[in-house]
C-alpha cells in the first residue's frame, strides 16, 4: 500500500525545530498520522539527536517513508566557529540569502550561557551597538533560533550542558515576539531540551507594549538601561523617545509584581557620557525600589562607534558608588575580545570579506567549520554587547 501522505507530497516539509509538541501533533493529524508519534519523534530528535527517519526504529516503515515529506530537520549551517583564549566561543550561522547571525557561548563558574540572536540586524539603532548600525534585514524564524541552540549543543564536550540562554545577541527579541516565544516554548518543553524558564532571559531595549509577554512566558527580564536620565538615554537609545524611562520602569515594577523575579538592568559605561559618579547616583535613584541587579558593562570599543571605553579606575569608581549606595552590582568583563567581541562584528567581518577574514592578529586557538571543539571554561562574567 502506498504511504497516505497526499498533502505532504505536494507541500514543502515544515521545519521540525519550529514546532512545539502540540504543533507537531496537529501537523501529524493533518496528514492522517497518529498523534502519539509526535512524542516519539521529539524523543528521537531532542534526546537521542537522531534526525534520520530511517533510524527512528519505533516508527512504522510507511511512517518513516512519509516523514521527509512532512518534516525537515535542517539546521542553520555553521559558517564560522571561533574560540577565544578566554574560553568564549563564537558561532556564525548561515540563515540564507548570504545573511548570517551570531551566537556566543560563554563559560563561567557555575554556568554555560548561550547568547542567541533573534534578528538579522536591528531597527532599534542603539548608538553604542554594532548590530544597531546594521538595519533590520529579517526577523529570524523559530527554527532558526532553536537551530542556533542545537548546533552549539551538538558541539559541546562530553558532560557539558548549556545551562542558560540569553536573548542578547543580534536583534531586539520583542520586535520578533512570535518566533522568540515559540522558540522558548520548544526549548523549555520537557520533551524538548527541558530548559528551565528561570534560566532563559529575554533582554529588551524597552519595547514597552510587548514586555508583558516576558512575564507571561515566565522567563527572566533584562532591560538595557544604559543611561541615568531621559536626555542621555534618548541620545544613546532612540527608542527612549517613544518609551521614556518612567514608563519603562513602571513596566519593570509590573513585571516584578507579577513574577517576583528580580530584574537585570544592563548598563553600558560610555566614557564621559554615562560613567560619572552623579550618573551612578541617578541610576540608584531610578532603580532602588525595584528588586534588581545592575550589570555594568564597560563599553566594548568597535570601529566607527564614536564612543570610548572608560578607564578601569573610572569603572571602579562608578561600581563602588553604586555598591556603597546599596545596589546589587556586577561588573562584566569583556570576553572574547580576540574573536570580534562586539555583537554583530563577526557577522560584518564575514559578510564583507567571506573566506578571507583577517584574524591574524587575534589569539584564536582555532577556527573550525563544523566539527567538535574543546572548551576551556573561564571564570569571568561576560559582556555580550
Ligand atoms: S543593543 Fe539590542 S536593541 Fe539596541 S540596536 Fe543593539 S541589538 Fe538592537
Amino acid at each position: 500500500m502506498d504511504p497516505i501522505v497526499t498533502e505532504a507530497s505536494v507541500s514543502t516539509p515544515v521545519n521540525f525545530y519550529s514546532l512545539t509538541l502540540e504543533d507537531l501533533k496537529s501537523l501529524l493529524k493533518k496528514f492522517g498520522k497518529e498523534q502519539f508519534r509526535a512524542q516519539q519523534i521529539y524523543k528521537w530528535v531532542y534526546e537521542s539527536r537522531i534526525t534520520d527517519p530511517e533510524q527512528m526504529t519505533n516508527l512504522s516503515k510507511i511512517f518513516r517513508a512519509d516523514l521527509p515529506k512532512i518534516l525537515s530537520f535542517e539546521l542553520p549551517k555553521v559558517l564560522q566557529h571561533l574560540k577565544s583564549v578566554d574560553g568564549t566561543q563564537k558561532f556564525l550561522f548561515d540563515v540564507g540569502e548570504g545573511k548570517s547571525v551570531e551566537a556566543v557561548l560563554i563559560p563561567s563558574d557555575d554556568r554555560l550561557t548561550l547568547c542567541i540572536s533573534s534578528e538579522i540586524g536591528c531597527n532599534m539603532a542603539c548608538k553604542f551597538c554594532f548590530t544597531g548600525k546594521q538595519k533590520l534585514q529579517r526577523r529570524l524564524r523559530a527554527d532558526e533560533i532553536v537551530g542556533q541552540f542545537m548546533q552549539v549543543n551538538d558541539r559541546l564536550e562530553e558532560g557539558q550542558r548549556i545551562s542558560n540562554i540569553v536573548f542578547m545577541g543580534m536583534g531586539e527579541p520583542l520586535d520578533n515576539c512570535e518566533a522568540v516565544f515559540k522558540s522558548i516554548a520548544v526549548l523549555h518543553s520537557p520533551w524538548g531540551m527541558n530548559l528551565s524558564r528561570k534560566r532563559i532571559t529575554v533582554s529588551t531595549s524597552g519595547l514597552i507594549p510587548e514586555m508583558w509577554r516576558i512575564a507571561d512566558a515566565k522567563v527572566r527580564l533584562a532591560v538595557s538601561l544604559n543611561a541615568p536620565n531621559d536626555e542621555i538615554r534618548s541620545e544613546v537609545m532612540p527608542i527612549n523617545k517613544k518609551y521614556p524611562l518612567k514608563d519603562l520602569l513602571d513596566e519593570c515594577r509590573r513585571y516584578y509584581k507579577e513574577t517576583k523575579d528580580r530584574i537585570t538592568f544592563e548598563y553600558v559605561l560610555l566614557k564621559g557620557i554615562t560613567d560619572q559618579v552623579e550618573h551612578a547616583r541617578m541610576v540608584y535613584k531610578l532603580t532602588k525600589d525595584i528588586p534588581c541587579k545592575i550589570n555594568i558593562i564597560p563599553f566594548n570599543e568597535h570601529p566607527g562607534s564614536g564612543y570610548e571605553r572608560p578607564s578601569d579606575e573610572q569603572v571602579g569608581i562608578f561600581q563602588k558608588e553604586l555598591m556603597d549606595l546599596g545596589a546589587h552590582v556586577l561588573l562584566r568583563r569583556t570576553m572574547g575580545r580576540d574573536i570580534f567581541a562586539a555583537c554583530g562584528q563577526l557577522r560584518s567581518a564575514f559578510e564583507n570579506h567571506p573566506g578571507q577574514m583577517d584574524i591574524s592578529n587575534s589569539k584564536l586557538t582555532r577556527t573550525i567549520k563544523g566539527g567538535k571543539n574543546v572548551t576551556d571554561p573561564s571564570r569571568r562574567e561576560p559582556s555580550l554587547r
